[in-house]
Order: C-alpha cells, then sequence, then structure tokens
C-alpha cells in the first residue's frame, strides 16, 4: 500500500487488547513512516510494544505511554478526548474475549462518538483513515453532531 504524508501533525490515540496486539504491532510497523510524523497516545503494553518495533526499524517517534488498559489507560485517553487533545483513535478491541475494563472500553468508544472523534476499530478503518485528503483540507469542518428529535418539518 502507498504511504501517503499528511501536512498536519495529528494527536493519534493507539489501543490494542492482547490478542489484537500483533495486529497493532505489525500495521503500526508497516506505517512507522507515516505515523512517527504524528503524536502518538497509547495505552501502556501496546505503546511499549510499538516503541520496541520502531526502535527495532530505526524508526524515530513521539510515543506517550499512558497507564495499561485494565488499569485505566483507556478512560484516560477517553478524558483526552473530552477535552478535545484527540484527533483520531486507533482501536483493535478483542470482540471474542470478554475484558475486565469492559466498561472504560465502552466510555471511549462513547467519547468519540459524542465528541466527533474518528475511531478505527478495525485495520481496514485505520488505512482509510490515516490516508484521508480530508487531514490537511483547510476548507473541511466536521459537523457537530446534533442530539435532537427528527422531525420532517424542519
Ligand atoms: P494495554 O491496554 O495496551 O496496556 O494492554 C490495552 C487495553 O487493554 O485496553
Amino acid at each position: 500500500m502507498k504511504q501517503l504524508h499528511l501536512n498536519k501533525r495529528l494527536k493519534i490515540a493507539i489501543v490494542a487488547h492482547d490478542q489484537r496486539k500483533a495486529d497493532m504491532v505489525e500495521w503500526t510497523t508497516f506505517n512507522a513512516e507515516t505515523l512517527s510524523k504524528h503524536l502518538l497516545i497509547c495505552t501502556g503494553t501496546t505503546g511499549g510494544l510499538i516503541k520496541k518495533a520502531f526502535e527495532e526499524k530505526g524508526v524515530e517517534a513521539e510515543i506517550i505511554c499512558m497507564n495499561s488498559g485494565p488499569l485505566g489507560g483507556d478512560a484516560e485517553i477517553a478524558a483526552m478526548v473530552v477535552r478535545h487533545e484527540i484527533n483520531l483513535a486507533i482501536f483493535l478491541i478483542d470482540d471474542l474475549n470478554p475484558q475486565p475494563h469492559e466498561a472504560d472500553i465502552q466510555m471511549l468508544l462513547r467519547q468519540c462518538r459524542i465528541h466527533n472523534v474518528p475511531i478505527a476499530c478495525n485495520r481496514y478503518s485505520a488505512d482509510l483513515m490515516i490516508t484521508s485528503a480530508l487531514w490537511d483540507d483547510e476548507t473541511y469542518a466536521p459537523t457537530v453532531p446534533k442530539y435532537v428529535k427528527f422531525s420532517r418539518d424542519e
């Protein structure tokens, strides 16, 4: 896949559950050059693995590690979403196994929806989102989600 370099420096949240970490390391390693232009904010273990993979590849990137997910990392990133400190979230969820921090996972997903933050929960979505030309389009402004009753007459 062709790599596209955006001019805008994004703050990208990156989280992967244990069974999805192999996929995340593969994806971030493949996109290391692109991702190194942005600030990466990760849950603890995911961030540690990405740092190691980037070091092995000789790619320098600014990677911030929050707490591990089950200890509050997702909740910390959700709070950053609320404060509009995250532009994009890549969240590889393990949909086949229960997680001890399900409440925090739902909180992160919910806050991304509420605050209109793009969130990719699979690699295809992640590929589309990190290559979108809209990031650099000064004329594009995301619409604010409406929470109102729909009426045909308006
Ligand atoms: P981890 O957290 O990167 O620290 O494993 C991810 C998660 O389980 O939400």
